[in-house]
């Protein structure tokens, strides 16, 4: 076993299908914010409830230490935000924020919340291959609606924060 060639590609931003513009949805997702610095999707596939993807735009990034201090900052005050939505929106008991990169290296980051009915509690949740069918369309766009006001007004709040 080694990494495909494509992974070394992808990782010096030939190709990246991450650096493919900014959809609003796609196979994958459908976006809840599109943010200064990122684009947030919730997930289609149905692993997880509120099971969201972030992912860093402006340019091609592989590695959080690629990036300035000013934009660290900006990143995860959007992801911040995704999580709390979920948190407020879902009541999980554990939220998760994973940063791996090992398939798709462009800077991506997955919010996870973990509920008490989870599927594997103290560990983290594995990511089903194949991938699972999508959720029903009615509950995706409920809670795509509920994240979008959410996060909305979580990005206002923070706007108005003195510092
Ligand atoms: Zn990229």
């Amino acid at each position: 076993m080694t990494w495909p060639q494509e992974f070394f590609d992808w990782r010096a931003g030939i190709g990246c299908p991450m650096c493919d513009g900014r959809p609003a949805a796609d196979e994958y997702g459908v976006r809840i914010l599109a943010g200064k610095v990122s684009d947030a999707y919730l997930v289609r596939s149905d692993i997880q409830r509120g099971m969201s993807v972030v992912i860093w735009r402006g340019r091609h990034v592989a590695e959080l230490t690629e990036l300035t201090e000013g934009e660290v900052t900006a990143y995860w005050s959007e992801v911040l935000s995704v999580g709390r939505a979920i948190e407020a929106l879902m009541g999980p008991v554990k939220m998760n924020y994973s940063v791996l990169g090992n398939a798709v290296p462009h800077l991506h980051t997955h919010v996870v919340p973990r509920f008490a009915s989870d599927p594997l509690p103290g560990h983290p949740l594995p990511f089903p291959s194949p991938r699972p069918p999508d959720m029903p369309a009615e509950r995706l766009w409920a809670d795509v609606l509920a994240l979008r006001s959410a996060i909305t007004a979580d990005r206002m709040s923070r706007r108005h924060t003195p510092g």
